[in-house]
């Protein structure tokens, strides 16, 4: 069986394999007579316990021997022979994430209403997801097993929050003993593994900033290019989270830490070719600066951190205005746009300046508005933790014949809010159509007028 780290991550029994949730018609599951509801049991004689273990154990191989345990409770083997790339055509159950076992300052689920989605709760520290997802761990809990695992899978990159490489510090940020704290064994045998780690600080001002964070930075650059970048955050607080410990962020501690980071940077690029420790977005907003030029983010190796979206997003939008400005054609279509596009208050003048700008060289007739966080209040302002009673509280503000919503402040697989409300029922509540817009829509929207919903993760930043 599949070790659990420190704490299993929910109260209901896991079964043993992998359900099957959908088998494609007439792919090779469908003709093995395969149906939602069974479980593989395991692949070639190994033990499936979630599908990346399937597709580790598939891949590559001609000739399989898939033990299942049909729903009727019967147990099937199944001797398949397929051309190498032949999909079986089978999808699974989601993996349940393992929870963490550390008390962190800072954490979010501590910074949630009682009415927030379960979901919000969930304290999730699992080296698959970091691998699929992107989300982030500290390793604190990974088990003997899970390490094995990420490296005979090579479930890589890898994303670690480290926060502090002073052992005091991380400890007491993560409310662990010191014992815990330290994973640099545990990096180190991933990174002798040839597992890639992305790093991230999550900075409060007064305990992992200054100093410690110039050793953090400087220790993590010892380890690359095994550590391939670091993303520096800062804490959020909300009007649960009040912890005084905790020191709330401002745009004085912005741009101290801006200042203190640049002359970091720059010796990083010199040594290392790579900007390699990056600043939030967040973090030169609060500031009341410019985010850096493009080249100061390469591949943008930390974009899913949110880290580069601003400059992403406005040298996309510049890109679209210059397309835009070629093609006179399509001027004509532009000038009769009229609504409204809502945004947080972190977003929402960088957007504005980029609309204005837009309004102004083709006569369109768009505002757009900053919506405060109230669901979660705090120094919440970032566009992708507004909820629906933030929308619905903003209506009046409303012009024009539609607005437009973020497509990141909704889950990425369905249409509902962090505060559990479902977009049609905000869209029921607008006396003009709404829409969730990511960049694509709304390029298209500027382009030629067109309103199409994109279903899509990406999304406004920040
Ligand atoms: S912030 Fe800390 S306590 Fe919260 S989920 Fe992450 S690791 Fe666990």
């Amino acid at each position: 069986m599949y070790e659990f780290a420190v704490t299993p991550a929910v109260t209901q029994i896991r079964r043993r394999g992998v359900v099957i949730t959908e088998v494609a018609q007439e792919s090779i599951g469908a003709e093995f007579e395969l149906e939602a509801g069974d479980r593989v049991m395991r692949v070639n004689g190994h033990v499936v316990r979630d599908y990346l273990d399937f597709r580790f154990q598939t891949a590559g191989e001609d000739e399989l021997v898939i033990d299942v345990r049909k729903s009727s409770g019967e147990d099937w083997e199944l001797n398949i022979e397929r051309d190498e790339a032949e999909d079986l055509g089978l999808s699974f159950e989601q993996i349940v994430p393992r929870q963490c076992a550390n008390e962190c300052l800072f954490c979010f689920c501590k910074g949630n209403p009682e009415t927030a989605r379960p979901s919000l709760f969930v304290r999730d520290e699992d080296v698959r997801l970091s691998f699929l997802y992107g989300n982030y761990t500290t390793l604190t809990s990974i088990t003997e097993d899970e390490m094995r695992r990420v490296v005979e899978q090579r479930l890589t990159p890898q994303y670690v929050s480290v926060h502090a490489t002073d052992l005091d510090v991380r400890a007491y940020l993560l409310g662990i003993d010191k014992e815990r704290a330290d994973i640099r064994g545990k990096m180190r045998r991933m990174l002798d593994a040839g597992i890639e780690i992305h790093a991230q600080v999550v900075l409060c001002p007064n305990i992992n900033d200054g100093d410690v964070l110039r050793r953090t930075i400087n220790d993590l650059a010892e380890l690359h290019p095994g550590v391939s970048s670091v993303a520096i955050v800062p804490l959020g607080l909300t009007r649960y989270l009040n912890d005084e410990r905790l020191t709330p962020v401002t745009s004085e501690f912005c741009r101290q830490t801006i200042d203190e980071v640049s002359a970091i940077q720059e010796d990083l690029r010199a040594r290392l070719g790579s900007t390699f420790a990056f600043l939030g977005d967040e973090i030169y907003l609060k500031a009341g600066q410019d985010v850096p030029p493009r080249k100061h983010y390469g591949e943008y190796p930390q974009i899913e951190d949110g880290i580069g979206m601003v400059r992403s997003f406005t040298n996309e939008f510049e890109a679209l205005m210059r397309k835009l400005t070629r093609k006179s054609g399509q001027l004509a279509r532009a000038q009769t746009i009229e609504g409204t596009i809502m945004t947080g208050t972190l977003f929402a003048p960088e957007l504005s300046k980029l609309i204005k700008g837009f309004n102004k060289r083709f006569d369109a007739r768009l505002q757009v508005i900053a919506v405060e966080n109230q669901y979660f209040g705090g120094d919440v302002s970032v566009a992708g933790l507004l909820t629906g009673g933030d929308f619905l509280a903003a209506r009046s503000r409303v012009t024009g014949d539609f607005a437009i919503i973020p497509r990141v402040a909704l889950k990425s697989d369905e249409p509902i809010m962090l505060d559990g409300m479902h977009f049609e029922e905000l869209e029921r509540q607008f006396e003009v159509p709404l829409y969730a817009f990511d960049f694509s829509s709304l390029a298209s929207l500027l382009a030629d007028g067109s309103i199409r919903e994109i279903h899509s993760e990406a999304g406004q930043p920040a």
